[in-house]
């Protein structure tokens, strides 16, 4: 028990413009739509949570800010924001789905639960095991001239991990610009593809064994996320480690990925899991199975970024690294006071009590696309 009791809850919905879109197997993507939830005690303390839904994947903003201001808020007004699990099952028994909306309650609660006790997220979750991690951008212009123009900046950033979006074109697109990437920069790029669900099961084995060939770290859900026996069948006779993204989202579906061997990897992403805590327990179902982990992230601010990388802080292994790339690369603006910490195509863990980072107000302000809900 804490001395503390929630008093607000106000949920802002913006949409920030991206510098280019972004295409993927499931389509194109021109901004981040996040719904912000800004939770404040009667003793003063805010906490503040993203919701970070993409409509072909997880669910909608306008679902998310219903979900928060609706369906969660009433019964959370007067409540002790320090009892976490208490708040997330009280979720789990009032909604279905709207993962999005539970990891924004979640991270609002666990910042102010940091800033009561002085403590970090990922110390409040277990402890921070790294300081930082590899950063990997997806490359995901449809014009890849731009693509390679925007790719060679960011080596000169430090950057050498870049996962490229396939199967939104022809599988000759997909073809060449391995082959280039390869071909440019030799064996010091570390390449991901990620098909996001744009391959037909029937054909995709073979497309898959086109692209071994420019030696790929992993690749990404090639099929339909309801295909989870296509996609245990593709990792068993595939030599490259296939990782499981749409196919996987929270324990429930992370137990059934381990024993039906769906993926070499799962991607961890807090939006997709309903929270910190929640992707910490998949990351134990997959490492109790042998199966490794990758901080992935959705079309999030450095809000959501700055939860994402206290998960990764906390993960016991991380050899694949992690996304959060959105806020230095991909917004056009970002609504945090101080820029996202990537340097040399690094993450930088937040430090301080809570998340680590403050909103800027104003920018929630500039970029809202409805009135504040509270
Ligand atoms: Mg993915």
């Amino acid at each position: 028990m804490s001395d503390h009791k929630i008093e607000t809850i106000r949920v802002h919905r913006i949409l920030i413009p991206a510098k280019a879109v972004h295409s993927h197997g499931s389509g194109d993507v021109a901004g981040i739509h996040s719904v912000i939830v800004e939770i404040t005690t009667d003793t003063g303390i805010t906490g503040w949570g993203e919701a970070s839904p993409w409509p072909v994947f997880t669910g909608t903003a306008e679902g998310a800010a219903a979900a928060l201001h609706v369906h969660l808020r009433p019964h959370l007004i007067g409540e002790d924001p320090v009892q976490v699990e208490k708040h997330m099952a009280m979720a789990d028994r009032m909604l279905i789905a709207n993962s999005e909306a539970k990891a924004a309650l979640e991270m609002a609660l666990l910042d102010i639960t940091g800033k009561i006790s002085g403590l970090q997220v990922c110390e409040l979750v277990g402890g921070r095991l790294r300081d930082d991690m590899g950063m990997s951008f997806s490359v995901a212009n449809p014009d890849f001239d731009a693509d390679l123009e925007d790719i060679a900046k960011m080596w000169e950033d430090g950057v050498r991990i870049f996962k490229f979006k396939t199967g939104f074109a022809d599988h000759s697109f997909d073809v060449m610009r391995a082959e280039k990437l390869r071909e440019i920069y030799g064996d010091e790029i570390d390449i991901r593809i990620d098909y996001n669900q744009g391959l037909r099961a029937y054909d995709a084995v073979r497309c898959i064994r086109d692209l071994e060939q420019f030696r790929p770290t992993f690749i990404e859900q090639p099929v339909k996320m309801h295909e989870r026996e296509a996609l245990a069948h593709i990792t068993h006779v595939i030599d490259t480690p296939i990782m499981a993204d749409e196919s996987v989202f929270d324990p429930k579906g992370a137990l059934y990925g381990a024993q039906i061997r769906i993926a070499d990897i799962f991607s961890l992403k807090i939006m997709k899991s309903g929270g910190i805590r929640r992707a910490l327990e998949v990351a134990a179902i997959a490492r109790a199975a042998g199966i490794e982990v990758y901080g992935g992230c959705m079309f999030e601010t450095g809000l959501a970024h700055a939860a994402g990388t206290h998960l990764m802080a906390a993960v016991p292994d991380l050899h694949l690294q992690a996304e959060f790339y959105m806020a230095t690369y991909y917004a056009s603006d970002d609504i945090l006071v101080d820029p996202f910490p990537v340097k040399n195509g690094r993450i930088h863990v937040p430090t301080g009590p809570g998340l680590g980072v403050d909103v800027n107000p104003d920018k929630l302000a500039k970029y809202a696309v409805a009135e504040v809900l509270e």
